[in-house]
């Protein structure tokens, strides 16, 4: 039959069998002796070295049975001390049974004692009562010595999780009864139920572990014996520092065993002697969790220095959170819009939401919160992400665990906000240089473009193409001041069915520009409408002319803030060159116009007249031409001045243009001689035309003069060889034919 393995019992019976030899005389022969609570010999010594003494009844083999010996059975039934005698080979034997018993009243075990009667002079029963004492000193001894034991082995590890597992291995397999845990400590004394270790079986879901530490969360630990002495609670301190608290549990369903003050008194000598060692191991931890932090801090400093993807740079802060704190939920809020494909979060300050956040993001400070969500305490920290010229949203970190939190670690959160917040700034600056030479581009391609071009047309074409490619907006448009009005005219517009449609330029946006006279930038959430189109996002800058608006740029989108500030300025830029342009071609155009009118009068020039004329002969079917002259015109001269008589010039030539049309050209052919082509026009219409004329300038000229015409017609019917000579020819001859018939006359060739 196999023994029972009583543990440390047997080694506290060494410990008493050394302090009874003590007591008991050199020489003297017997045995002592130790039983399971079956009878069962576990461990037998003899109490005088070398002695040759010993019954033949008495088996002293460890392992043999000797329930059977006299008495044994009445010590364990009655729980007493029992001494029987017996005679054997001529020697009296004497035989005493001590039964150890559990605090329930139970025989544990049974220390048995064997010698020759001659040899005792005392009354043994009584002496085996004083065993009593012995077996707790052995008791002691053997804590004593287990403990040292326990403290040499947990030296040799330099980490908490090692450190850790070992004592609490080794508690277990002294104390032999249910499980032995540990769960670190924080600074305030509660437990930090994440970082726990347990010789309990690792494969069960609900573990006992885990339901205490549900009954003993948020409670400073203090020394306990709780649940019918099913569990033991001893916190460990350094130098009135908390580290860990140490449990000693029975499962429920284990109503035999209880622990006893000789496993309480155990557990405290372990903890108290291991304080330092464990002492050791954290702040071991801590520094090599420091140096890895400083690692990770500048593997990312170095990581964002060479990168400028915002991404990236999130994606290593949130890993870097993830390995250090792994037990804490780690969120983004963010005021800047990026392209990361973590799960950010926009800062919407609105109440009730992010409060932290919105907080340590106004404030510019790391700020923590205590809060109660959903009957559960948490902690939330959050860091703003700060940079050197502004804060780009917030690292928030909720836990429900403050004590795993100590001003290190809220430096170091505080830290990587800060590095996020440099990343955003790199970032930002990274895009703005780039835009930047984006619109040096732009702006450069612009300028050639529009210096290669004087014609007006082409001007307008181009800056429409550019504002739809630039800007890729939904609607442009280019519009013109009407001169003398307060409408605006659409010249150009990448809705072609607006083209000469018109908009009042007093209604904003457009009274804005024309106030200010500069670049507008409209964005609003709901869409809006102008006269053209609606829109929730708008820019506009007005052309100018002489420090006067001539015409205005607009760009317009139906999706909300979608022109950036940087568009903004760019279609500043744009309208700076376009009005450039605009006023080049302008000139250009006027210098054109100067050189097919004459300056005095504003009719047409001979040279154009000539021109149109030839044009006509080739594309009309019949034309009439009047030629005209002022009668006596020296005389005019003569009695009031050149400059007198050139105002009268301007004065005939005024009535003329109001007495013909638009398709009629009417120019200075030389001196005081004019000439109107009316193409088209036969005859009796001219000749209507020639008398209106006449009697108009008899009548309003100031001083009054009169004229002659001469009046010559073709038609290609007729003449079709007819040419600008011949035709001035003829009409000519009619005019020197009205001179010599009396003046202020018309006469047809
Ligand atoms: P008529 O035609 O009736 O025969 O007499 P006239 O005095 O008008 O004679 P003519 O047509 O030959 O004379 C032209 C005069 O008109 C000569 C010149 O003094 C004057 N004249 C020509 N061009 C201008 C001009 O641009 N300004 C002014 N003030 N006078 C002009
Ligand atoms: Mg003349
Ligand atoms: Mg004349």
């Amino acid at each position: 039959m196999a023994s029972k393995m009583l543990g440390k019992l047997e080694t506290v019976f060494s410990y008493m069998a050394h302090f009874f030899l003590q007591s008991w005389p050199e020489h003297r022969p017997g045995f002592l002796f130790l039983t399971d609570d079956e009878g069962c010999l576990l461990k037998v010594i003899p109490l005088h070295i070398g002695q040759n003494w010993g019954p033949h009844s008495f088996s002293c083999q460890e392992g043999e049975l000797v329930r059977n010996t006299p008495g044994y059975e009445a010590a364990i039934q009655n729980g007493k001390i029992v001494v029987t005698e017996w005679r054997e080979d001529d020697t009296d034997i004497l035989y005493g049974i001590y039964p150890i018993l559990e605090a329930d009243g139970t025989v544990r075990a049974v220390v048995g004692l064997l010698a020759p009667k001659d040899e005792i002079h005392f009354d043994l029963a009584s002496y085996l009562h004083g065993l009593e004492p012995l077996v707790l000193m052995g008791y002691d001894a053997f804590i004593q010595h287990a403990s040292s034991e326990i403290v040499m082995n947990v030296n040799k590890y330099d980490n908490v999780r090692s450190l850790m597992n070992s004592l609490i291995q080794q508690i277990s397999a002294v104390i032999d009864k249910g499980y032995c845990s540990a769960v670190m400590l924080g600074k305030d004394g509660t437990l930090l139920s994440q970082a726990r270790f347990t010789t309990e079986d690792r494969e069960k879901d609900e573990t006992q572990l885990s339901q205490l530490l549900g009954r003993l969360m948020h409670t400073v630990i203090k020394p306990m014996v709780l649940d019918d002495e099913h569990l033991i609670v001893f916190p460990i301190y350094c130098e009135g520092r908390p580290l860990a608290a140490l449990l000693l549990h029975l499962s429920p369903e284990d109503p035999l065993s209880k622990y006893d003050v000789r496993d309480v008194a155990f557990l405290q000598e372990v903890g108290e002697r291991c304080s330092y060692s464990i002492l050791r191991a954290i702040v071991a931890d801590e520094l090599r969790q420091d140096a890895r932090k400083k690692d990770l801090l500048y593997q990312l400093t170095k990581k964002i220095q060479a990168s400028i993807d915002v991404n990236d740079v999130l994606e290593e802060i949130m890993n870097s959170i993830h390995q250090l704190y792994p037990y804490l939920d780690a969120e983004l809020y963010l005021t800047v819009e990026t392209n990361t494909t973590l799960p950010v979060k926009p800062l919407t300050f609105q109440p009730g939401e992010a409060e932290t956040s919105t907080q340590a993001y106004l404030e510019g400070r790391l700020v923590m919160d205590r809060l109660e969500v959903d009957g559960e305490h948490r902690i939330v920290i959050a860091a703003p992400l700060l940079g050197k010229q502004g804060i780009y949203g917030a690292l928030q970190l909720t836990t429900n665990e403050l004590a795993a939190m100590n001003d290190h670690e809220m430096t170091y959160i505080s830290n990587l906000a800060e590095t996020a917040g440099t990343a955003f700034e790199n970032a930002q600056l990274y895009q703005q240089s780039r835009n930047l030479i984006r619109e040096l581009r732009l702006i450069n391609q612009m300028a050639q473009q529009l210096n290669r071009s004087l014609n007006l047309g082409e001007i307008l074409q181009f800056v429409t193409k550019m504002l739809l490619e630039t800007f890729e907006a939904q609607y442009c448009a280019i519009l013109r001041t009407i001169p003398d009005s307060d409408r605006l005219e659409v010249l150009l517009s990448s809705n072609p069915e607006h083209v000469g449609a018109t908009v009042s330029s007093t209604e904003e946006p457009f009274a804005d520009m024309f106030r200010s006279k500069q670049a507008l930038i409209l964005t609003q959430s709901d869409i809006a409408s102008i006269e053209l189109m609606p829109y929730s996002s708008m820019m506009g800058v007005p052309l100018l002319q002489d420090s006067k608006v001539s015409g205005v740029l607009l760009v317009a989108d139906t999706r909300p803030h979608f022109f950036s500030f940087d568009d903004y300025k760019l279609l500043e830029i744009f309208g700076q060159h376009t009005s450039l342009a605009i006023t080049n071609a302008m000139l250009h155009n006027e210098v054109e116009r100067m050189v097919i009118t004459d300056n005095l009068t504003g009719l047409y020039s001979r040279r154009y007249l000539n021109e149109r004329v030839q044009k006509s002969l080739e594309a009309d079917p019949f034309g009439s031409l009047i030629l005209i002259d002022i009668d006596y015109f020296k005389k005019i001269n003569d009695t009031y001045g050149h400059q007198v008589g050139d105002e009268v010039l301007v004065q005939v030539s005024n009535l003329i243009r109001r007495c013909i049309r638009e398709s009629d050209i009417a120019a200075r052919w030389g001196g005081e001689e004019l000439a109107i082509y009316l193409p088209r026009v036969d005859i009796p219409t001219s000749l209507a035309i020639a008398e209106r004329i006449r009697t108009n300038v008899e009548a309003e000229t100031v001083p009054a003069v009169t004229i002659s015409s001469g009046l010559a017609k073709w038609d290609r019917d007729q003449n079709q060889n007819m040419s600008v000579e011949m035709l001035f020819h003829d009409a000519d001859i009619a005019l020197y034919d009205a001179k010599h018939s009396g003046r202020n006359q018309v006469r047809l060739a």
